[in-house]
């Protein structure tokens, strides 16, 4: 079959599953099984490979992020889509307003330092292409993800990390800012009384953005920035710019990102397997649940928290943490609620 007549056929499919009122993810399934009997699919990702999966419903622009920072992140993305903006625009802008933060303890200015009073920060974002972009180690670059995006979009490389990616920001003319505030270094200041240079590792000190968008055309981008573990190891480096670990999207599925503690989520490439799993079919929610279940499964967890959240093409979410006290921001054009994930 050709690609046109195939792609027809699998929007025809995905339509008439729609029609009789499947759930988008039993649609999924269908046009899967039926992909299976076609020739082997390997397209290169493009607009018109996009659409010839599960068609998105347009006109759902749906935003997902983590916790009560969400809110803002998120009502900046809607504010970047009805100015024109895609989905990578909205994930953009609602991460620049949670890194602009002083008073957030965990992401951008104001972010806690590492044991030796650095403070270091992640980002990484990938767009509706499967384009990915990211930057870790970083110091002295008010907005990380926006370095991602640019490293995403004029480089030929993935990943920029240290000194090499605040030479590429001076580069491209950001300036260096100084990211310890008075709260954040007086914080710091106490935990180096009593803390034995140990990093802290609790289920309470994670507060990263992961923000997951689809703009009213189906396209989905994701957006992961923090400042890691609070007291973490000089050069630790977390899940949050790993590509697969705090997020993966799959243009054609959905994505997914991680809060938490990082190394748990990066043994288990969290992100991309919530993904994997709803490609198999999984809603957002099962799929996240699931993810959480590995991790649960592989090591202690009384200690740590890791949380999940996840966003389909078809505008479907899901979240789920290994305990109480993870929440998101779910905007859409009816609203914003923020939301407390199931756990367990
Ligand atoms: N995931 C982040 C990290 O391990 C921490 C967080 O979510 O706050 O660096």
């Amino acid at each position: 079959m050709g690609n046109s007549n195939r792609r027809s056929f699998l929007r025809n499919l995905a339509a008439t599953g729609a029609a009789m009122g499947l759930a988008p993810w039993s649609v999924r399934n269908m046009v899967h099984a039926a992909e299976d009997n076609l020739e082997p699919a390997c397209q290169p990702l493009s607009e018109a490979n996009h659409e010839a999966f599960i068609a998105p419903v347009k006109g759902m622009a749906t935003m997902v992020s983590t916790w009560n920072h969400g809110i803002e992140a998120n009502a900046a993305g809607f504010l970047a889509l009805t100015q024109g903006g895609t989905a990578m625009d909205m994930i953009e802008a609602g991460a620049r307003v949670v890194e602009a933060d002083a008073t957030g303890l965990s992401v951008g200015i104001g972010g806690l330092p590492d044991r030796d009073g650095h403070v270091t920060l992640d980002a990484c974002c990938m767009d509706h292409t499967g384009n990915a972009g990211a930057v870790c180690f970083v110091q002295g670059v008010l907005h990380p993800l926006s370095l991602a995006r640019k490293v995403m979009e004029d480089t030929p490389h993935v990943m920029l990390a240290g000194a090499g990616a605040e030479q590429f920001a001076r580069e491209i003319g950001v300036d260096r800012i100084e990211l310890l505030t008075d709260v954040s270094r007086r914080a710091w200041e106490t935990w180096r009384q009593t803390s034995n240079y140990a990093p802290v590792i609790n289920i309470e000190n994670h507060d990263t953005i992961g923000l997951l968008a689809l703009d009213d055309e189906g396209r989905i981008a994701g957006g992961c920035t923090t400042s890691g573990l609070a007291y973490k190891m000089h050069g630790r480096v977390g899940d949050s710019p790993i590509i697969g670990a705090g997020l993966f999207v799959d243009p054609d599925i959905g994505g997914a990102t991680a809060t938490g503690l990082g190394e748990a989520v990066m043994k288990t490439v969290g992100s991309f397997l919530v993904v994997e799993l709803m490609r198999q079919g999984q809603s957002p929610q099962q799929a996240c649940e699931e993810a959480v279940h590995r991790i649960m499964c592989r090591m202690p967890t009384q200690d740590l928290q890791v949380g999940y959240l996840a966003l389909s093409t078809s505008a479907e979410t899901g979240g789920h943490a290994i305990h109480e006290g993870f929440n998101y921001a779910l905007t859409n054009h009816a609203g914003a609620s923020l939301i407390d994930a199931t756990f367990g």
